[in-house]
């Protein structure tokens, strides 16, 4: 049996016109020869009667505090409403097709309301519907604890959803439906002239993933990574190929990479962030007190610059003033930059072309944007902009890098 995997996004499969698509680009693979699993979201944005912060805002409409179980019930109906209509809408072609829950399609959580890891994917089910000729639609973003209780996910859920069901069945490929036509070079509503890139191994799309294009999410991307699932993100509604995110070797068999291809760009960016920044004096152990202070809260840092007297890092803004009264509390005079956004260049083989550091400042320069802070890896450099400039930070890089001369 060759499955593929085909996941619908939120907007994906919010009117009826799309569900058509959908239903089409699940006939197609049908054609091709392959028996799919099909996940889909909840059906569109806030405001949308059954999106995921509809029903949120629903709950806490009435009270602040929702019980973080019943929370996590009340959001998983998003999805499954989804199942059943698009499992009508298959029959509706003459398709066999099943409606099931993340439960009862075998993947198995622990009790981390909210943001549940999973255990484990028990595919047998899904397996039994797929050799008796169905076609098996998931709900994404949620699963079962060991003692029945439904779980989510976490944000961008579904993604993890269909990965992790690739996986387990030995899936051929993952689908990723979505309103863009594949990984660009930036995100297409800040650069209209972003290029699609065709091909990405699986370290390259975890790096670009990783600094904010949420064109996957990252857990999920991390999973295709881990068990090697070929992953292809593509429009619903044009019929390119999109991008493929696989080994190599499958990439240069096909033409898609090769030697003497431009070393690849992306540029991707992370809003809503926040930078401190506070002096250190001339005691060393200061350093270790401020450091490990947050460390004991539980708070993440990231872009950290530390210098004989002084260092900086970025939190994510809702933590900003946390973060504050802690390092306050530890004796620190602290200074907040907010709000604040991290614009990367992700570039493989970067670390062996000079100069680019010296385009980055260039670029920004000549934008008149402010750099707050920079930072880098061999395949990515960073710099912290304030949130006003993301947008022009993100063009003039993707400019001053000729980034649509990509393909
Ligand atoms: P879905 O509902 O299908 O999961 P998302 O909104 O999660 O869709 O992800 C798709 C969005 O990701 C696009 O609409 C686009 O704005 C954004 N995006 C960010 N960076 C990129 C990029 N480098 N390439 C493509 N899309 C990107
Ligand atoms: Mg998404």
């Amino acid at each position: 049996m060759r499955i593929v995997v085909q996941k619908f996004g939120g907007t994906s499969v919010h009117t009826r016109e799309l569900r058509e698509r959908a239903v089409q680009k699940i006939k197609q693979a049908l054609d091709e020869g392959f028996s799919p699993v099909v996940v889909v979201s909840a059906m569109g944005r806030k405001g949308s009667p059954y999106a995921t912060d509809t029903l949120i805002s629903l709950a806490r409409e009435e009270f602040s505090q929702v019980e973080p179980r019943e929370l996590d019930l009340l959001m998983s109906c998003g999805e499954i409403i989804s199942t059943v209509v698009m499992a009508q809408a298959l029959r509706r072609e003459g398709l066999r097709s099943i409606a099931l829950t993340g439960g009862q399609a075998g993947i198995i959580t622990d009790s981390n309301f909210g943001d549940a890891r999973i255990l484990r994917v028990e595919p047998e089910r899904i397996r039994k519907h797929l050799e008796e000729g169905y076609v098996v639609v998931v709900a994404g973003f949620q699963g079962v604890t060991e003692e029945g209780d439904i779980t989510t996910l976490g944000r961008g859920g579904s993604d993890t959803t269909a990965v992790v069901l690739g996986a387990a069945l030995e899936a051929e490929f993952v689908d990723i439906f979505t309103d863009v036509e594949g990984v660009m070079t930036a995100d297409p509503r800040i650069v209209p002239e972003a290029q699609i890139i065709r091909g990405l191994t699986y370290t390259e799309a975890a790096e670009i993933v990783q600094q904010g294009a949420k064109v996957i999410h990252h857990k999920a991307m991390s999973v295709a990574r881990e068990y090697r699932v070929p992953l292809r993100v593509r429009s619903l509604t044009n019929d390119g190929e999109g991008t493929i995110i696989c080994d190599i070797k499958y990439l240069v068999e096909r033409g898609i990479r090769g030697t003497g291809l431009r070393p690849l760009y992306s540029v991707a960016y992370r809003a809503g962030l926040a930078q401190v920044v506070i002096p250190l004096g001339e005691k060393p152990e200061n350093k270790l007190r401020a450091f490990s202070s947050l460390a004991q809260k539980g708070i993440s840092i990231d872009l950290i610059n530390l210098f004989p007297d002084n260092t900086a890092f970025v939190v994510e803004e809702q933590r900003a003033s946390l973060v504050k009264e802690i390092l306050e509390k530890a004796g620190f005079t602290v200074t907040i930059n907010a709000p604040c956004a991290k614009v990367s260049l992700v570039g493989f083989e970067m670390a062996d072309r000079p100069g680019v550091m010296a385009q980055l400042v260039e670029a920004m320069q000549e934008s008149g944007i402010e750099i707050l802070q920079t930072g880098d890896s061999h395949v990515t450099i960073s710099c912290l902009v304030w949130e006003k400039d993301m947008e022009r930070a993100i063009q003039a890089l993707h400019r001053k890098f000729q980034l649509d001369e990509l393909c």
